[in-house]
């Protein structure tokens, strides 16, 4: 049978009243309702913000399909040995245990605006007062001709962390002596614009201890890259003659692979390889898109609330977003999250709403206590959140320096993990 976005939502409510009364639809006791899809940066921030700061007042259900979240942020790291996978995983236990939010384990799969309802893989229908969707990125079809999400066991994306980053690690070490990496890098824009050049970094580092004659080729659609002089400085210094980019001008902009045969073709030069991390490029997470709120790609926003353009009901965190100068960064959701939870507070319970400021910094390791940041203050405009003024770590700093800026990234790192789950 074939379901339209109407019969799935009469099937999941016919379901939902034939189980009578399932958890989810609990009697909110008149309370308004905020329905927060994904709970990863953006999303449990702001389901946390809401409930926590309204006390009670509002009834937040946050769906969720994964019982753990593991940070992109530090996944790097984990890759390199700096951390390990459990220091990276997240439940959302006390969020339900410590503010009251209704945390479902489930997919959202279908939003319909004039209802404003929900729809839940398990059948379930959520009815909502605010949505707040968060659900981080999806890759374009097609975008690396030879990719596709079948083919991410034999060429892992690792851009979604977990079992990904696991398998990107494991085949790392499982590189033959001397063997070869590659990246095949995304287009602007995407995910954590350092991301795939701290990899790069890590992988050189643990390289170098286990594996010293390998080899590290970097396909880079792009002509620049966020921190750019940080990091080529970082290469010379520290994984000197390991790391070849290859750039638009030399057939970048052209590349497909083959996953059986782990091969690359830059455009029309067919290089084997050990492993190959492709990073495809990116767009909103799906569910955006079957809301009805994205332009194609990403979710335009307004930046005083991060309400949709489309819907001042529904309201847009994080990397799916298009909301004007941030990067899309944890950092980012989370600053959004906040801003966006103050005003849907003040929309339902008159609680005063002041106006929006949005921060961010990205940390980046390119060795052991080597590490870098770029970081910007932002203002809400009537166009987008815009830039205020900014900083970045300069070329030829010194050893403490760098250690001191790695150190404060640990920092942040307990800091907004905390902000989010506890
Ligand atoms: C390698 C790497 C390193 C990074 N390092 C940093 C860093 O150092 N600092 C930094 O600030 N940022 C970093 N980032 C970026 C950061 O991880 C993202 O920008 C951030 O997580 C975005 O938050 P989000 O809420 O938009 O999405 P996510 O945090 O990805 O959360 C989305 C959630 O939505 C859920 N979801 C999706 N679809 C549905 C659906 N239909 N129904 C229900 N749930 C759904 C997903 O399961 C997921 O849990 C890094 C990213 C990568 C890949």
């Amino acid at each position: 049978m074939t379901l339209n976005r109407r019969k799935f939502i009469a099937v999941g409510a016919a379901t939902a009243a034939s189980l009578s009364a399932p958890h989810v639809l609990a009697d909110n006791h008149g309370k308004p309702r905020v329905v927060v899809i994904g709970g990863g940066s953006g999303g449990a921030t702001a389901a946390r913000y809401i409930a926590k700061d309204s006390k009670g007042a509002i009834d937040v259900t946050l769906v969720e399909p994964s019982r753990t979240y593991f940070t992109c942020y530090f996944s790097n790291l984990y890759i390199a040995g700096f951390t390990d996978l459990e220091d990276i995983s997240h439940t959302y236990g006390t969020l339900a245990a410590k503010y009251g939010i209704n945390v479902v384990h489930d997919w959202a799969v279908d939003v319909d605006r004039d209802a404003k309802t929900v729809s839940l893989a398990g059948g379930s229908v959520l009815p909502y007062d605010k949505l707040i969707l968060s659900p981080g990125i999806d890759f374009v079809e097609g975008a690396v001709p030879g990719w596709s999400v079948a083919a991410q066991n034999k060429m892992p994306h690792a851009y979604k962390a977990g079992s990904q980053s696991e398998l990107l690690k494991a085949q790392v070490m499982a590189m033959p002596e001397g063997g070869r990496f590659a990246m095949v890098a995304p287009p602007n824009p995407f995910r954590c614009p350092p991301g795939p050049y701290e990899r790069i970094s890590m992988v050189a580092h643990v390289l170098k201890q286990t594996n010293p004659t390998a080899k590290i080729l970097l396909v880079d659609p792009k002509e620049s890259f966020s921190k750019q002089a940080l990091f080529e400085e970082g290469w010379e210094r520290h994984y000197s003659g390991m790391i070849e980019r290859v750039g638009p001008d030399f057939g970048a902009t052209n590349v497909t692979v083959d996953p059986e045969a782990m091969t690359v073709d830059i455009d029309g030069s067919v290089e084997k390889v050990d492993v190959c991390n492709v990073i495809p490029a990116q767009k909103a997470g799906r569910i955006a898109d079957m809301a009805g709120v994205t332009d194609g790609n990403w979710a335009p926003v307004n930046a005083a609330d991060m309400s949709s353009k489309a819907d001042p009901d529904v309201h847009v965190l994080g990397d799916s977003a298009q909301q004007g100068d941030m990067p899309k960064s944890g950092f980012a959701a989370n600053s959004q999250a906040k801003v966006c939870a103050m005003a849907v507070r003040g929309a339902l319970t008159g609680s005063k709403v002041f106006p929006a400021k949005f921060t961010n910094t990205c940390w980046s390791l390119i060795a052991a206590d080597d590490g870098v940041k770029v970081g910007a203050t932002y203002e809400a405009t009537a166009e987008k959140i815009a830039k205020v003024d900014g900083f970045i770590s300069q070329t030829g700093e010194d050893a403490a320096t760098r250690k001191a800026t790695y150190e404060e990234s640990v920092g942040w790192y307990a800091g907004i993990t905390a902000d989010m789950f506890n």
